[in-house]
């Protein structure tokens, strides 16, 4: 049999990792449009710094798909304690998650959350969306002070038009924890992310690459490579691209489903749908400043909406090689949408938007405390999990479906998928592609 995979991230090449072993295979052909490979699980080198598309850290509730991902790694891993705090104003850093030390909050905003929490009106109510969920989780209190704020930040749209699907794996904290908290008592929630792997040099890519070195001479990976179309021809694919036609016995995409229906039937009821699969975009700025700012800590969200960026990660708490003396230096995430006035935005105006952001939280005085800088734009960043998102998303696959292709990753399965269930994903794939053939 010859496959061919669109698409070269790490749900792509881990999928030609997992399906290599298989005796019936005899090809596997993946398909890539850039002229490099990775998709977001890529690093870019400034001075002696990697870093990646929004810090990439390494964690999994499935501890089979974790030991997989340690082992490709060897040793080129640190183990790290989650130190992460939401800037909450200039004077008060709270830890993350924010209910586990609201004794932080300043005393009128403290009592509102807990008291809405403990007293909580939405504590009954049927949840359709984001916000009906956290209302009823958190209260009305930490919805307000934090949730709402960050969120519509990250989402750029309300959350009463985002759907569950992504929150409802958060557990309601305990009674006793939140009141804990409120009176400084140390909780920790969220403990499967209380501690997270991270390659000890080069950045997230090196996860990638060592998944890539694995595969064998089965694999034949071409880049630069333009899709113009896929034919199914009596149980056969047949794809013309840019650097020939291929013909194979089965398809897997890892490629944005929105896009799929240009190179497959080009319907009007197709398209329709896949132009409702909604996403963000994002823009990432790395920023060198002179001395050492932000504490011991990682990630710092920026809830407040007069501030660009909604998340700002030290990377000097991975590692020495992350790290450059009496220098801090910074990763900034931005999500924007299409069209919008971020979207629009130059770099220029960016920079100059993220100055006025650290200038507000003390992080800079000036421009010149700035000692390098860098900043990259990817299209796909986050799938929105919209009222209708299911519906269309499920309309598509079980069409596709229909006609034998199959569909994996972030964007080949239009879900919050981090890379540890991309993988995940890729090794069930492999497993169901053995099960079939028996
Ligand atoms: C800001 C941010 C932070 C994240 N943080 C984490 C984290 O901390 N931990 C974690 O585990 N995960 C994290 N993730 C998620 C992680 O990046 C993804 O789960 C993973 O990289 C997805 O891999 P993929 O192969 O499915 O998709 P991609 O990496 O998007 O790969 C798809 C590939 O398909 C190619 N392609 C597209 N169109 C075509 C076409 N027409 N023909 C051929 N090829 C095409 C693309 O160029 C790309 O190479 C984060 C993601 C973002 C955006």
């Amino acid at each position: 049999m010859k496959i061919v995979i669109l698409g070269g991230g790490i749900a792509g090449i881990s999928l030609a990792k997992f399906l290599q072993k298989r005796k019936e295979i005899n090809e596997i052909i993946i398909i890539e449009k850039e002229s490099y490979l990775g998709g977001l699980l890529r690093s870019f080198k400034i001075k002696k710094i990697f870093y990646d598309v929004g810090p990439h850290i390494i964690f999994s509730k499935n501890k089979n798909i974790l030991n997989v991902i340690l082992k490709i790694l060897g040793k080129n891993k640190n183990k790290i304690r989650r130190s992460n705090k939401i800037i909450y104003d200039q004077n008060t850093l709270i830890k993350y998650p924010f209910e586990n030390e609201l004794y932080k909050l300043p005393k009128r905003d403290l009592n509102f959350a807990l008291n809405k929490f403990l007293k909580n009106k939405f504590s009954n109510i049927s949840v359709k969306t984001m916000k009906d969920f956290f209302l009823k989780n958190f209260g009305e209190g930490i919805f307000k002070l934090y949730l709402g704020p960050y969120n519509n930040k990250i989402w750029k749209m309300n959350t009463s038009k985002l759907d569950t699907q992504m929150v409802d794996r958060i557990p309601r904290p305990p009674d006793d924890d939140i009141i804990k908290s409120a009176k400084g008592i140390d909780t920790e929630g969220y403990k499967h992310q209380l501690y997270f792997h991270y390659p000890k040099k080069g950045g997230i890519q090196s996860l990638f690459d060592a998944f890539f070195k694995k595969l064998t001479k089965k694999v034949r990976v071409f880049t630069s490579v333009k899709l113009n179309k896929i034919n199914r021809i009596n149980k056969k694919y047949s794809l013309k691209t840019s650097k020939g036609n291929f013909v194979c016995d089965k398809v897997y995409s890892t490629i944005p489903l929105n896009e799929f229906y240009k190179y497959y039937k080009k319907s009007v009821s197709l398209k329709k749908t896949s132009e409702k699969l909604q996403y963000n975009s994002i823009i990432i700025a790395m920023i060198n400043i002179k001395g050492n700012i932000g504490g011991d800590n990682f990630a710092l969200m920026v809830p407040n909406k007069e501030i660009i960026f909604h998340r700002i990660s030290k990377l000097d708490f991975l590692g020495k090689n992350y790290s450059i003396k009496n220098s801090t230096t910074f990763q900034i995430e931005i999500t924007f949408k299409n069209k919008s006035k971020i979207g629009k935005m130059t770099n220029k105006e960016i920079y100059k938007n993220i100055y006025a952001g650290l200038k507000k939280l003390n992080f800079i005085k000036r421009k010149q405390d700035i000692n390098f800088q860098s900043i990259k734009k990817f299209k796909y960043a986050y799938v929105i999990y919209n009222l209708n998102h299911r519906k269309n998303v499920d309309k598509l696959l079980n069409y596709y479906g229909e006609h034998g292709f199959e569909f994996l990753g972030r964007w080949g399965s239009w879900e919050y998928l981090n890379s540890d269930q991309v993988i995940l994903q890729a090794f069930e794939k492999s497993k169901k592609f053995n099960y079939e053939k028996k």
